[in-house]
């Protein structure tokens, strides 16, 4: 579903990705943790094509992200075939960016139908359905600043699920979060997990991880340092930077 291979990734003088091979098969969920700064969300923008990629190989579902390869060469897409791949895959931040004068409601059906072109009371029910997935099916009617910030973070997953991606790419979800809010954002990608959707998460999450990881990934300094079943590497990490990393976010 989702190949990387040697991917690097450069902001001027610093190299962020330095050589990232990763795969995360359909209906999986793949946990990436690691500390500030060593390249998590960088990765996640690569895949979705948010940032471009220095050198390297980013498939989604099959796909050349960004780019066609004809007689052995690559053409850079045209935007509106880039915009195309991007559709297919959502992105939820730590920062909700919900609009703010928009209701919950409208908010999911905002991408439907000003993308998709879907109608909109097609486009209503659909969204109606999503916020009742998430929970929020009394809150349909209420502005963000009406929601608390674990309802405003379930109201982006909803408006992300209403462009029916086939992969998901989440980054740091709850860690803008009251901790009391963490759960049920939590338990919304749980049954996300469930019904098999493809995932990249990146989370200081651990239970999170172990409970709901097909594979865990561990970055350090734009490296894959260790990587495995999550229960298996949690239980007992090989490197020592991954034992110091867990010491403090355990
Ligand atoms: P955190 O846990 O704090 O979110 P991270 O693992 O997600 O960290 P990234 O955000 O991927 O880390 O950043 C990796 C490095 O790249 C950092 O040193 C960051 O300052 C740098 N960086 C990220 N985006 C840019 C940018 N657009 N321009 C310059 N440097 C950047
Ligand atoms: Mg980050």
């Amino acid at each position: 579903m989702v190949r990387i291979r040697a991917v690097r990734k450069r902001f001027g003088p610093l190299e962020v990705l330095k050589g990232i091979d990763l795969d995360v098969p359909a209906g999986s969920v793949v946990c990436v943790v690691g500390p500030s700064g060593s390249g998590k969300s960088t990765l996640l923008r690569c895949v979705n094509r948010l940032e471009t990629i220095d050198s390297g190989r980013i498939w989604v579902n099959g796909e050349l992200m960004g780019y066609a390869e004809r007689g052995g060469r690559l053409h850079a897409l045209r935007p509106a075939e880039l915009s195309r791949q991007q559709r297919g895959i959502g992105m939820v931040f730590q920062r909700f960016h919900l609009f703010p004068h928009r209701t919950a409601i409208e908010n999911v059906m905002e991408g439907p139908v000003t993308v998709l072109r879907t109608p909109a009371a097609q486009a209503r029910r659909q969204a109606a359905e999503l916020l009742e997935r998430v929970g929020l099916a009394d809150r349909a009617h209420h502005y963000p600043a009406q929601l608390s910030g674990g309802q405003q973070q379930r109201v982006a997953i909803a408006r992300s699920l209403a462009m029916r991606p086939s992969l998901m790419l989440f980054d740091e979800p709850t860690s803008a979060l009251d901790p009391e809010l963490v759960q049920e954002v939590l338990a919304v990608m749980r049954d996300l997990a469930a019904s098999g959707m493809t995932m990249m998460v990146v989370t200081h999450e651990m239970s999170f991880a172990r409970e709901v990881g097909d594979q865990l990934v561990f970055m350090d300094d734009g490296v894959v340092v260790e990587r495995g079943d999550p229960r298996e590497v949690l239980a007992a990490p090989r490197h020592d930077r991954l034992r110091a990393f867990l010491g403090q976010v355990l």
